[in-house]
């Protein structure tokens, strides 16, 4: 018996390249897989990868990867023991973990409990400020008066926020108070639309602050680690376009404090598994945003600066095992950078660009690292995240890493449909980004997109 099999079989409730970044881990464990698929992906390379594969309904998320009960039912028919949900979709949804277990499967990921509570951005707030950890000012309150008292008190700008909030939808700055209430409706009702809560709260406005996150990791023993830091300021609408591990302006000063209000957080949630503890870096002050729940798109820089398989670790924890690694055995070694391909105009705005691959010829070599899930002849489905592939490349320093990363670019062809590849190689020659001096509105000045 293969002493890595913790499961005998693990449904992955996701599609793309991160279902198939799953597989892998699985099938190097010895350990059987299931995907499920939409009417849209039956030619997904997911699907193929997979040991089986159901179909699970129609093209529409909310018709087949969003869909619980079907899901439950294709595990329970396929007699997987265990699930995880990648990212996206389900990921993050609390009753989906509680559903899972409830059903007799082991969720790969948090309890619903936790997820619950870091999905409520108030909540958490409220709750990692009362532990100590550094949050900006602000306040629940979005009665007129009151916030615009609350937004004279500390200054203008303050930004409107969801409180069930992802993928930096229903945020509105406000840069006055005759802009006060307008804000506040138009994020009630985005968030109204797109989460099904209409709760908003209002913090200060950092004008040009750094995303920089901390990957943490649990067990069932409530013993946590960090996986050093992430910076993620480079970004389009709110969303990470380009990630890297370290940070570049990080100091073993600023990092022991940040790594450990990580791990407060963590262990104020009694967080489980694989997590990530999101920032606002800004003049030598970082604040606590949020808490992604699951694995994040970015873990693979983590993975190329420490060398270790994080997909393995969580689904040893989600079996109950210790921590594989204490946090000493848990090393820095070099530099990674992630580009995600997207399947957008870079000069149109980003605006998605669904077609099919005619041509792909993807890099190699020393250093490189891509999860994707496309091939020639594949034709990208409109309904879903407009990312088709994940360029990484690790080197001993910043500078090396960037190098490479500029050949890797040189040497990718993705023909057929338009990508952010043009932009990912201007960003790799942008002398600002070259020194490191990124921030979360880098991709709005001009210059950055001339090459
Ligand atoms: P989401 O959950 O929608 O991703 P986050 O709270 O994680 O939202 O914020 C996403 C991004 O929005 C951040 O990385 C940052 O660029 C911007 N942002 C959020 N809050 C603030 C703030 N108070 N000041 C400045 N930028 C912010």
């Amino acid at each position: 018996m293969n002493k890595d099999r913790y499961f005998d079989k693990v449904l992955v409730a996701n599609r793309g390249e991160i279902a198939i970044r799953v597989m892998r881990a699985c099938r190097e464990m010895g350990i059987e897989t299931v995907a499920v698929y939409s009417e849209a992906d039956a030619n997904a390379l997911h699907v193929k990868y997979a040991d089986e594969a159901f179909l699970i309904g129609a093209a529409h998320p909310t018709k087949s990867y969003l869909n619980m009960d079907r899901i439950l039912e294709v595990a329970d028919m396929a007699g997987a023991d265990a699930i995880h949900p990648g990212y996206g979709f389900l990921a993050e949804k609390a009753a989906f973990s509680g559903a899972v277990k409830k059903a007799g499967f082991t969720f790969i990921g948090p309890s619903e409990k936790t997820i619950a509570m870091m999905g409520s951005k108030i909540g958490s707030k409220q709750a990692m400020s009362d532990a100590g950890v550094p949050v900006l000012p602000w306040t629940r309150s979005t009665e007129h008066d009151e916030a615009k008292a609350f937004a004279e008190s500390i200054g203008y700008p303050v930004i409107v926020k969801a409180s069930a909030g992802g993928g930096g939808i229903g945020m509105t700055i406000v840069r006055s108070s005759a802009e006060m209430d307008e804000a506040i409706e138009k994020s009630m009702r985005t968030a109204a639309s797109a989460f099904g809560d209409p709760t908003v709260f209002i913090e200060k406005y950092l004008e040009n602050p750094r995303h920089i996150e901390v990957q943490v990791f649990a067990d069932s023993k409530g013993d946590v680690v960090h996986m050093f830091e992430r910076e993620c300021s480079i970004q389009r609408r709110h969303q990470k376009l380009i990630e890297e591990a370290p940070c570049p302006i990080m100091t073993p000063e600023l990092r022991e404090r940040m790594t450990q209000s990580a791990i407060t957080v963590a262990k104020t949630c009694n967080y489980e598994n694989a997590g990530t503890v999101e920032f606002l870096y800004d003049n030598g002050n970082y604040y606590f945003m949020e808490m992604n729940t699951r694995l994040q798109v970015e873990h693979t820089v983590t993975e190329l600066i420490t060398g270790m398989d994080m997909v393995r670790m969580q689904i040893k924890v989600a079996a109950g095992e210790p921590l594989p690694y204490a946090q000493d055995q848990i090393i820095c070694r070099g530099h990674a950078i992630e580009c995600r391909v997207n399947a957008e105009d870079p000069m149109n705005n980003f605006a998605a660009d669904a077609g099919k691959i005619t041509r792909y010829r993807s890099p190699g070599g020393p250093g490189i690292r891509i999860d994707s899930c496309i091939h020639v002849g594949y034709a990208i489905p409109p309904l879903y995240d407009s990312m088709i592939a994940k360029l990484c490349a690790r080197a001993m320093t910043r500078e090396e890493t960037i190098a490479r990363m500029r050949r890797a670019l040189m040497e990718y062809v993705i023909l057929g449909v338009k990508t952010t590849l043009p932009l990912h190689y201007a960003i790799m020659n942008n002398p600002e980004f070259i020194a490191g001096n990124t921030h979360t509105h880098f991709l709005e000045e001009p210059e950055v997109k001339k090459h």
